[in-house]
């Protein structure tokens, strides 16, 4: 089970590093310095006769000059106009030039992260009259030098905050329970919200939804997605255990107020046999614990447990003959006890069916949905 969950975790997560390497994914940026000398553009303003193709930050020199946003050293050169440059390149496909440093403390291909220091203000080269960064961000690696840029301090105020989709999977949707994991990435070993649907998506009048928490430790997800406590899993309600197919969404819920989006994998059928439920906990009865009468269980000797079964087509649902049970429906126990029996006539167990192959096993006695018989009507 965790193998093939480790599986699929790693799979999910190479997925996603590689659609979001080929679709450019957002990308936070930071200003290196908040005074700005020189604009981007300015001409006779700042007395050019060209425009400026960078953002000059005046500094004192030998202050550290840190990464505008996460990203790869793709240059570190010398440019007898610009001095001493370094080039990073960030996964929107733009690139961040800093040129006249004094001294650079990256090399070529490391990853830095954003505020990383990456070199030190300087003077260098002859296209400076002062201390200061001459910024440049450009979709073009050599556009800190040909000028094809854009202004980087619009770029960057406009690209401060961004927000990642939370990602996941959902795992199974089974009788026995509605599993998988999801993450917000960008909190991401935070737990984080899960609504499970059935029957239609968020939003349509047929969906009914459920809030749950994917907080479970799951071992496999530590490499794969970088934190352990992702895991969730909720208990079907009794009311889809109806003997028909029942369309299951999950979304992850986004811890910043973005989009849901749908977990991968989702939605799936879920199609589970009428079962019997605890009364007073709505747990699943093993069938095993069912007794021949059909209406009640008992535990290992102990105390008498009420059971009921849901019938979810009728909104009813049906108590079984067992003390305290009464208040559980509207339909009688003697109704409930000819359900119970009809059921494990027709439905007989696995292991029952060893036992009791003698019984006939009649076809076309399985209750339709919604129809009510009186006790004792049954053929
Ligand atoms: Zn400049």
């Amino acid at each position: 089970m965790h193998a093939r969950h480790a599986l699929r975790a790693a799979l999910v997560a190479v997925v996603l590093v590689t659609s979001a390497s080929a679709a450019h994914a957002q990308v936070c940026y930071r200003l290196p310095f908040t005074h700005v000398g020189d604009p981007w553009g300015c001409t006779s303003a700042c007395g050019r006769t060209s425009p400026h193709r960078g953002t000059d930050f005046p500094q004192p020199s030998g202050t550290p000059v840190p990464a505008v946003a996460d990203g790869v050293v793709r240059l570190v050169t010398t440019s007898s106009c610009l001095g001493n440059v370094v080039v990073v390149a960030h996964a929107d496909g733009m690139f961040s030039g800093y040129c006249h440093l004094s001294a650079v403390s990256v090399g070529a291909g490391a990853n830095v992260s954003s505020g990383q220091t990456i070199g030190n203000v300087g003077s260098t080269g002859t296209c400076t009259t002062g201390p200061h960064l001459h910024l440049t961000m450009s979709d073009h690696e050599s556009g800190y030098w040909t000028g094809s840029t854009v202004d980087g301090y619009a770029y960057i105020t406009s690209h401060t905050t961004c927000n990642r989709a939370p990602r996941g999977y959902l795992d199974t949707a089974a009788c026995t329970g509605i599993g998988g994991w999801a993450q917000d990435q960008d909190t991401p070993d935070a737990p984080i919200d899960v609504h499970v649907y059935f029957d239609g998506p968020a939003g349509s009048p047929d969906g009914h939804g459920y809030p749950t928490h994917a907080t479970i430790s799951r071992p496999d997800l530590c490499t794969a997605i970088g934190s352990c406590e992702h895991g969730f899993h909720m208990t079907v309600p009794p009311q889809y255990f109806d003997d028909t197919d029942h369309a299951v969404y999950a979304y992850r819920i986004d811890a910043m107020g973005g989009a849901n989006p749908l977990l991968g994998d989702s939605p799936r059928t879920l199609h589970c046999a009428p079962a019997l439920f605890d009364s007073a906990t709505s747990a699943s009865i093993p069938a095993e614990m069912i007794p021949s009468d059909g209406g009640v269980a008992h535990g290992d000797g102990g105390p008498v447990i009420p059971v009921y079964r849901v019938t979810s087509g009728c909104g009813c649902r049906v108590a079984a003959t067992a003390p305290g049970a009464s208040s559980l429906g509207a339909c009688s126990a003697v109704a409930a006890a000819a359900l119970l029996r009809r059921r494990r006539r027709s439905r007989p167990a696995p292991s029952e069916a060893a036992t009791r192959a003698s019984r006939p096993s009649p076809a076309g006695t399985r209750r339709a949905p919604c129809t009510r018989r009186r006790p004792g009507a049954q053929a």
